[in-house]
């Protein structure tokens, strides 16, 4: 093969864990799927949380591999426990990267926005490598962050709980300043990540949010890609994707399968948000009061010591089989796509709400952090898929957390969207319809799979013009 058609080399650069990680490892294994000659960027802690879905794949002939770099700071970056945060200091990866893409000059990289010194360390070197940036975010929440951070319109309003709608979109949305992220710091990342890269690739899918594809794309050269969660098929690849489950893939499926189809309640806060005690006990006493069978992941919550009140609670729940508690790391895409699951109660992360849509599952939206206020608004007033639990202050990462849901009003939105009215019938007959959409967003043909084509195809087309390789 001449080096003109050769495979292109794309190296993925992800963000250390969690909500981060997971999405840039389904992409890279997307790309690879396409043809392409696919490097994930790690390090030795953190590439064994991913490395048996390469090894996967591998298997299935595609073109794909790790690259560990070891930095000369033994300490590795924090500790694998999947909580990395936006101010996680990534920078002692500088030297090794620098390196790797000397040795290697790859048509192009994807960085994680959050290694806020790559964007500086890879321009400098002047390899003429495209750097394409990936931030984590939907086009909607995007679009509403600049909207805000140009037209200030919290700045208008004379206390953080009254309303103002975000100006320059085409939904009317409305938020307050309670939701407003306290750190405006990591709208300034993104946006020095942006500055002088190629281009952009989205987690998201054209038809979930046309109008603020088209809006984001008037600022930003974009790729739409996602969702890509759906390129875990099997079940190996759902049952322990980011970190290995804390529960077998058998024993939820045989729980699942026990309940009649979409009764099931999941309940999960994501990667790293953390609950007060007294907000767990809360939704303990408004699940049990709503009388709905649900999944419930705790994470590591009480840190091994349960309270007597939980420990009672879960033995009556186990009793009953009511509900089937987490304590750790769910399966969550294993979970969602059961059919017995018919509403997600969710901190509104990205790839939460994304995976609620593929699956075709409505929400109970509980916002604590990051963009999550933004995300809620998609789900409730733009797609109209989700029922808000009332969730009111944004929370940062390193503030202890306080009850902020009472348990009245954790049983009425589960009511509302379980209880079998005709309003919780429409929203799952909405989102089953958008989950459709996705999945053929990703097959030939679809808005994702051409968007995927058209960027490899560009990266073809540069290395024609360039003679490179
Ligand atoms: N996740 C999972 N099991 C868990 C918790 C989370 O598989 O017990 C996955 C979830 O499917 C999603 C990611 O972790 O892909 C969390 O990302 P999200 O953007 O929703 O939230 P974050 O963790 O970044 O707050």
């Amino acid at each position: 093969m001449d080096s003109v058609s050769s495979p292109i080399e794309m190296f993925f650069f992800p963000f250390v864990g969690g909500g981060h990680q997971i999405p840039m490892i389904d992409m890279a294994r997307m790309f690879a799927s396409h043809g392409v000659i696919s490097t994930v960027i790690s390090t030795p802690k953190y590439a064994p949380s991913f490395r048996e879905s390469i090894v996967r794949d591998q298997r299935s002939g595609h073109s794909i591999s790790i690259e560990i770099l070891c930095s000369t700071d033994a300490a590795d970056i924090s500790d694998a426990n999947m909580s990395a945060t936006p101010v996680t200091d990534t920078s002692m990866l500088e030297v090794p990267l620098k390196k790797l893409l000397l040795q290697r000059r790859p048509d192009c990289i994807v960085h994680d926005m959050f290694h806020h010194w790559a964007a500086d360390a890879i321009d400098n070197l002047e390899l003429d490598v495209p750097r394409i940036v990936f931030n984590g975010n939907g086009c909607f929440a995007s679009c509403v962050r600049e909207n805000v951070s140009s037209f200030k319109p919290h700045e208008t309003v004379n206390s953080k709980y009254e309303p103002f709608v975000v100006p320059g979109l085409v939904d009317r949305i409305e938020l307050t300043r309670s939701q407003l992220p306290a750190f405006p710091f990591v709208a300034d990342i993104m946006q020095k990540s942006k500055e002088n890269c190629y281009g952009v690739v989205v987690n998201s899918f054209y038809e979930l949010e046309p109008a603020y594809v088209e809006q984001f794309k008037e600022h930003n050269k974009a790729w739409i890609v996602g969702p890509v969660s759906l390129y875990n098929q099997n079940i190996a690849d759902k049952a322990d994707r980011g970190k290995k489950a804390a529960i077998d893939e058998q024993s939820i499926l045989n729980w699942l399968n026990s309940k009649p189809s979409n009764s099931v309640l999941f309940i999960s806060f994501g990667s790293v948000s953390r609950l007060a005690q007294e907000q767990i006990n809360e939704i303990a006493h408004g699940l049990q009061a709503s009388n709905q069978p649900f999944i419930w992941v705790i994470r590591d919550v009480f840190r091994g010591e349960r309270t007597e009140f939980f420990s009672g609670f879960e033995e009556k729940m186990k009793e009953s089989k009511q509900g089937l508690i987490i304590n750790g790391w769910a399966p969550q895409l294993l979970i969602l796509e059961h059919g017995s699951v018919g509403g997600f109660m969710t901190h509104c992360g990205w790839n939460s709400t994304l995976e609620g849509v593929t699956c075709g599952v409505p929400m109970i939206t509980w916002p604590i952090s990051a963009e999550q206020f933004y995300n809620e608004k998609l789900v409730t007033d733009v797609l109209k898929i989700g029922v808000r639990v009332g969730s009111l202050d944004w929370l940062s990462w390193n503030v202890e957390p306080r009850a902020s849901v009472g348990r009245d009003a954790v049983e009425a939105a589960v009511k509302r969207l379980m209880g079998g009215g005709r309003e919780g019938a429409e929203m799952r007959n909405k989102a089953r319809v958008i989950g459709e959409m996705a999945k053929k967003a990703v097959e030939g043909g679809g808005s994702s799979y051409e968007n995927a084509v058209a960027l490899i195809n560009e990266l073809k087309d540069r290395r024609r013009m360039n003679g490179r390789h």
